[in-house]
């Protein structure tokens, strides 16, 4: 069975957008895009278009000629100040050369609902109320709107990057899941994967979940994203994994369209004091 992020996400973000109007929100979302990046000018107009959607008023501050982390931490300060503003996100990647981890630790824990400062990633750990990572936090609420129960379950992660593979670490340890992350340097990686009931492949190489290593009746989840002539290609070999799974991810169409749904959801969060786990 195909886990749907797409569909989940329109149900979501329909229930934001009610929301909103219900409550009266007045919600601004803060983007710095610092220097150029093709891909994240996708990821900006994408992020614009489904606050604009549900009612949330995104505003792109572009620095193409950024040549100091100062700079984009004097604004990150202003908007920090600024009441107006409930949520900042820093595209990532910055140029080359500026260090982004020294930017993201000036902001405001309230308004990070990228889930990336210290202070976010504690309350994750400590399964604490928080604002959360967004790809981890809709990874698990995709699981949760198949109603697909984790407690007991053996998970492993491959991928142990900072913004998937370990904030998802603790998204299912809180969830009472058993799990085992690999990476580049572990060995033997079928023997890892085919001993788990579910498989989160977050690594970024076309296919490199085949079918051997999924054993039947599994769930996989593939976060990985590959551009090749323009389009998308994931960690799994989906069209030989899917019929081995009880769930699969497609790719794209699975966890990207949760992500963007999680940073609708912390926006309004946000808002709320930063305290809920939506
Ligand atoms: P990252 O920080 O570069 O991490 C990649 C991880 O993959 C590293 O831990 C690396 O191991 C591991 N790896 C590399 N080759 C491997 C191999 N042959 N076998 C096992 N592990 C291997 O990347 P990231 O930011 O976590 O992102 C991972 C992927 O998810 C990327 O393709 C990214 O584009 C995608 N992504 C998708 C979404 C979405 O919304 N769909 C959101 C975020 C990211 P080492 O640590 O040993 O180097």
């Amino acid at each position: 069975m195909l886990l749907d992020g797409k569909m989940v996400r329109d149900s979501l973000l329909a229930k934001a957008k009610e929301q909103i109007e219900r409550e009266k929100l007045n919600l601004t979302l803060a983007i710095i895009y610092a220097g150029h990046y093709e891909p994240s000018e996708r990821y900006i107009k994408n992020k614009k278009k489904y606050c604009e959607q549900v009612g949330i008023k995104p505003l792109i501050f572009a620095m193409p000629n950024v040549k100091s982390e100062e700079e984009i931490i004097n604004l990150i300060e202003k908007l920090n100040n600024d009441s107006n503003i409930n949520g900042i996100i820093l595209q990532s990647p910055i140029p080359k050369g500026l260090d982004i981890e020294k930017c993201i630790k000036h902001i405001n824990p309230q308004k990070d609902v990228d889930g990336f400062t210290k202070d976010n990633f504690y309350k994750l750990a400590h399964n604490l109320p928080g604002l959360r990572s967004c790809t981890p936090k809709g990874i698990i609420k995709l699981l949760e709107y198949y109603n697909i129960d984790l407690s007991g379950k053996k998970v492993c992660i491959i991928g142990r990057g900072n913004i998937v593979g370990k904030p998802l670490i603790f998204e299912f340890l809180n969830k009472d899941a058993t799990v085992t992350i690999a990476h580049s340097k572990s060995s033997n990686l079928k023997e890892i994967t085919l001993n788990n009931d579910i498989i989160v492949s977050a690594v970024g190489k076309p296919h490199i979940i085949t079918e051997d290593m999924v054993k039947d009746g599994a769930i996989v989840i593939d976060v990985g994203i590959t551009v090749f002539d323009g389009k998308i290609v994931g960690d799994v070999d989906f069209d030989n994994v899917k019929d081995k799974c009880a769930y699969i991810t497609p790719n794209p169409g699975g966890v990207g369209p949760m992500t963007i749904a999680m940073v609708i959801q912390n926006v309004i969060d946000a808002y709320k004091g930063g305290n809920i786990n939506g």
